[in-house]
């Protein structure tokens, strides 16, 4: 059992407290309660409540696939969720789009004049593929705040705090007092190196920060002395010079030698899609505090806390309590999945269509691609319960994707809604124990 809490709206849809999962299902026996929404998990008062709800903060790790959503009270988490966007899918249905507007204009209008050079772009332009993450979460946040009285947000913005490193090449870890630093830094050098050893070029971590030149042999605590190596060469390397270490690889030690003096340009660090987050959300009214990728970590290990996207999120910003427990916390997963599709004909490879254009009509019987329903089969072949996501055909022969399989050719009669499409699909993820 999950201790994700149940969100609770009163009888206005005003929001209240949400509830412990076992106060919730007392509540729904007692018929005092409905069922709201089944994702997230709402349930709604029958009648109006006069209490003042404790306030509650959004926190938001935003990733390129996954963005870990967690809300909190002052020492509790009370709710998590990991948000998968579609990002990639989005530009490879652009590109295809685009290759076959080309291929269709290049056979109907060959003769038209050319015009590329009358388009522009709006400042603050993000690509599609990009923006469908913000829009994603700006409408969780939203969706969120409509059910549970939530009066702050917390984000994670930068990957390391350029501001609390004027000049990172220049100052030493020794001067900068205090442990936050060391995150700050480190996550700074792993964007430099690009997450990559720079003796063997692996990928694979955990990474060592190595003295280029060992401090035993006069190396400087700077920055710009400190260069990104995974354990194995870390220890091969010892305390040994790099011209000796390296003696058999010149062109290595001349281009790590050039590499380690160049500081790492401003922009790197500054990460289109959550500025333009950042502005979303502010949009919104509530106050937006945000936080580094190097205070995130920091704050994780202070709490002991192990890494996920969610625990990530619970863990942004300087408003991170000094204990949460996140035993017995189960994240939400949701996937965005889109809404359908505008186009009209599928085509082949060539851009040449291959069916009869589709019909206008989404709905069919009342449901929709996507609705997740409960199909209870009595008769014929496929007698059974099954429950997942639903899609739909004219005939009323519906496909049904459960958690396991794909089962095809269900009528529409024995289906209910558990879930109206909402452009997203969920799932459960693990327990932490
Ligand atoms: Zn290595």
């Amino acid at each position: 059992m999950s201790k994700n809490s149940v969100f609770v709206l009163d009888t206005n849809r005003k929001p209240c407290n949400p509830v412990h999962p076992a106060v919730a299902r007392k509540l729904l026996t007692q018929r005092k309660a409905a069922v709201f929404r089944r994702y997230p998990l709402t349930i709604i008062l029958k009648e109006e409540s006069k209490n003042q709800p404790k306030e509650l903060r959004i926190k938001i790790d935003p990733g390129a696939k996954i963005t870990g959503l967690a809300l909190v009270s002052d020492t509790n988490i009370v709710w998590c969720a990991e948000l998968e966007h579609r990002g990639f899918q989005i530009k490879d249905n652009l590109s295809d789009r685009r290759a076959r507007r080309r291929s269709r204009r290049n056979r109907k209008t060959r003769y038209r004049q050319p015009r590329f050079l009358n388009r522009k772009r709006r400042d603050g332009w993000l690509p599609p593929s990009l923006m469908s993450r913000v829009f994603n979460i700006e409408s969780w946040v939203k969706k969120l705040c409509r059910l549970a009285p939530i009066s702050t947000i917390s984000m994670e913005l930068v990957r390391f705090d350029t501001q609390k490193m004027v000049n990172p090449e220049i100052n030493g870890i020794e001067y900068q007092k205090g442990e936050l630093f060391g995150y700050e830094i480190r996550e700074y050098l792993l964007e430099k190196f690009n997450r990559t050893c720079v003796y063997c070029n692996t990928k694979e971590g955990p990474f060592n920060l190595d003295h280029f030149y060992p401090k035993s042999k006069g190396g400087s605590d700077r920055v710009s002395n400190l260069v990104l190596s995974c354990v194995k060469c870390n220890q091969k390397k010892d305390n040994q010079l790099p011209v000796d270490f390296l003696r058999d690889q010149p062109k290595l030690l001349a281009l790590i030698e050039k590499q380690r003096k160049q500081p790492l340009a401003d922009t790197a660090a500054v990460n289109a899609t959550r500025w333009k987050l950042k502005e979303t959300l502010e949009a919104m009214g509530l106050p937006v505090e945000v936080g580094s990728g190097g205070l995130t970590k920091f704050n994780r290990k202070r709490l002991g806390i192990s890494k996920s996207h969610w625990t990530d999120a619970a863990c942004v910003g300087t408003s991170t309590p000094d204990s949460l427990n996140i035993k017995g916390y189960q994240p939400l997963l949701i996937k965005a999945m889109g809404r359908g599709s505008r186009q009209m004909v599928n085509s082949d490879k060539y851009g040449f269509p291959i069916v009869a254009p589709k019909l206008r009509q989404k709905s069919f019987f009342g449901f929709q691609t996507g609705d997740i329903v409960k199909a209870v089969v009595k008769k014929g072949k496929k007698i059974g319960t099954y429950v997942g996501r639903v899609a739909v055909r004219k005939t009323g022969s519906f496909n049904i994707k459960t958690k396991t399989e794909l089962i095809q050719g269900i009528s529409h009669k024995y289906c209910q809604h558990t879930h109206k499409s909402d452009g997203f699909s969920y799932g459960f993820g693990e327990v932490v124990q």
